[in-house]
């Protein structure tokens, strides 16, 4: 039996499942995704915050049919805005020449390109084991080498993003990881939002196996109890909650990890001559982290050929709220939107977004805890590669134990 039906119990059910194993897939939601769903607002396709599927995850392919979900690519690269202007920061592989090229590209004056390439190098030439057998300290401390100009106004704007904190306290493995796959892979979201994602991998698992609106009260070796009160036994248990939830139902875990946290608005505009679906980090010190055309790359986002923009403020440790409309001017100026009417469509608020991963970061937590299994993100990495990774290796623990 598996609790919870976001990626990881995702990935869990349909590694079971292909065994011939009987599995329960429990939900406690009235729908799949756990933290990847989509809503439908006024016509556009809301994420419940801005995500996306980096290609380069290497258990992507394994665990999604991605032809189902239907792909849509953002630009490579990503627009840095710095002292009002937009900066192109180019894909590596489109720079064959130099890998790190894209990484170096912000950096002006040869000493900070060279101290840059030196460091990103080994990420993108070497292999993710290398990367993993890295000393592990949280990523400011890694790059104290590096010029300051280098991590305050390129390295930091880009991961605050994607670790959704500002101080970049997070395991240096990890953003090393997340640097190689930006790299090494495209961006991409589904034609019709990232929810697609865990739909379509509820759709490949066998019928009867997942169970919606069954909220589970508490676990045991040997089975569940709901919310309604109804017992269910079962051989084997895998709690794939939330680390919040997983570690109330799971009193061996002990404390849970910090929660960071990221508010998404989204903004509809009309479509301009010559936007651009690029992600553009705020390296200006604004309250937005990115913005992001999303209907350039992926036009069913929006069912009125109005364009949807996804601005993101990351609120870990803000204790004053974002004014919207900075928001929005902000957004605007980062896109070089020109005048026009835009209306802001929606608002997600995600205090949960991610389990922190503060250095040291254990890559691997164990598969079993007081008699049950555990899987979710945050036992491996706070990713969709980390949540899949960890419900199929979880599985794999289920089928050797029995
Ligand atoms: C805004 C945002 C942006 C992100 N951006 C990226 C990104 O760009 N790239 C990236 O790689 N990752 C990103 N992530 C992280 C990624 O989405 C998560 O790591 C991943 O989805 C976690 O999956 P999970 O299965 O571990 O947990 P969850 O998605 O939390 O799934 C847990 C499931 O368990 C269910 N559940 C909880 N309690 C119970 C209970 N008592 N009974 C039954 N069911 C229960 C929940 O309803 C949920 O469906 C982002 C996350 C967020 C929120």
């Amino acid at each position: 039996m598996v609790v919870g039906a976001g990626l990881a119990g995702l990935a869990c059910a349909r590694a079971l499942s292909a065994t011939g194993a009987p599995v329960l897939l429990l939900e406690g939601g009235d729908a799949v995704g756990g933290r990847m769903r989509t809503d439908r607002v006024a016509g556009f396709a809301i994420d419940r915050g801005f995500q996306v599927l980096n290609t380069g995850y290497p258990e992507l392919r394994r665990a999604v049919d991605l032809d189902a979900v239907d792909l849509r690519y953002l630009p490579r690269g990503v627009q840095v805005r710095r002292d009002g202007r937009l900066e192109d920061l180019p894909h590596p592989l489109s720079a064959p020449s130099a890998p790190w090229r894209a990484l170096t590209s912000g950096a002006t004056g040869l000493g900070q390109k060279i101290a840059l390439a030196r460091y990103a190098a080994p990420l993108v030439l070497g292999s993710a084991a290398s990367v993993k057998r890295r000393r592990d300290v949280p990523a400011r401390e890694a790059w104290s080498e590096l010029p300051p100009e280098v991590v305050d106004r390129l390295l930091v704007p880009f991961l605050t993003g994607v670790v959704l904190e500002r101080e970049i306290t997070t395991s240096r493995v990890f953003t090393d990881l997340m640097m190689r796959m930006f790299a090494l892979g495209s961006s991409a979201v589904p034609a019709l939002g990232m929810q697609r994602v865990p739909e379509s991998m509820a759709a490949a698992l066998p019928p009867g196996v997942l169970r919606l609106e069954a909220p589970v009260a508490s676990v045991q070796a040997d089975g569940v109890t709901l919310q309604d009160g109804t017992s269910i036994a079962a051989s084997a248990v895998v709690v794939a909650a939330d680390p919040w939830t997983a570690a109330r139902l799971v009193p061996g875990l002990g404390a849970p990890p910090e929660p960071r946290s990221v508010t998404t608005h989204y903004f509809a505009a009309p479509a301009w001559r010559g936007q651009s679906g690029t992600l553009v980090v705020d390296a200006d010190g604004s309250p937005v982290a990115n913005s992001v055309i999303l209907t350039a790359s992926a036009p069913e986002y929006s069912s009125d050929g109005r364009s949807l923009i996804a601005t993101s403020v990351v609120t870990t440790g803000r204790t004053e709220p974002v004014d919207p409309a900075v928001v929005l001017a902000t957004a605007r100026a980062m896109h070089e939107a020109p005048a026009g009417e835009w209306e802001p469509v929606a608002v997600r608020e995600i205090p949960h977004a991610l389990p922190a991963m503060t250095a040291p970061h254990p890559m691997r937590r164990p598969a079993r805890v007081d008699g049950v299994y555990v899987a979710g993100d945050h036992r491996d990495t706070s990713s969709i590669q980390g949540a899949l990774v960890s419900g199929r290796r979880v599985a794999r623990a289920v089928l050797t134990d029995r």
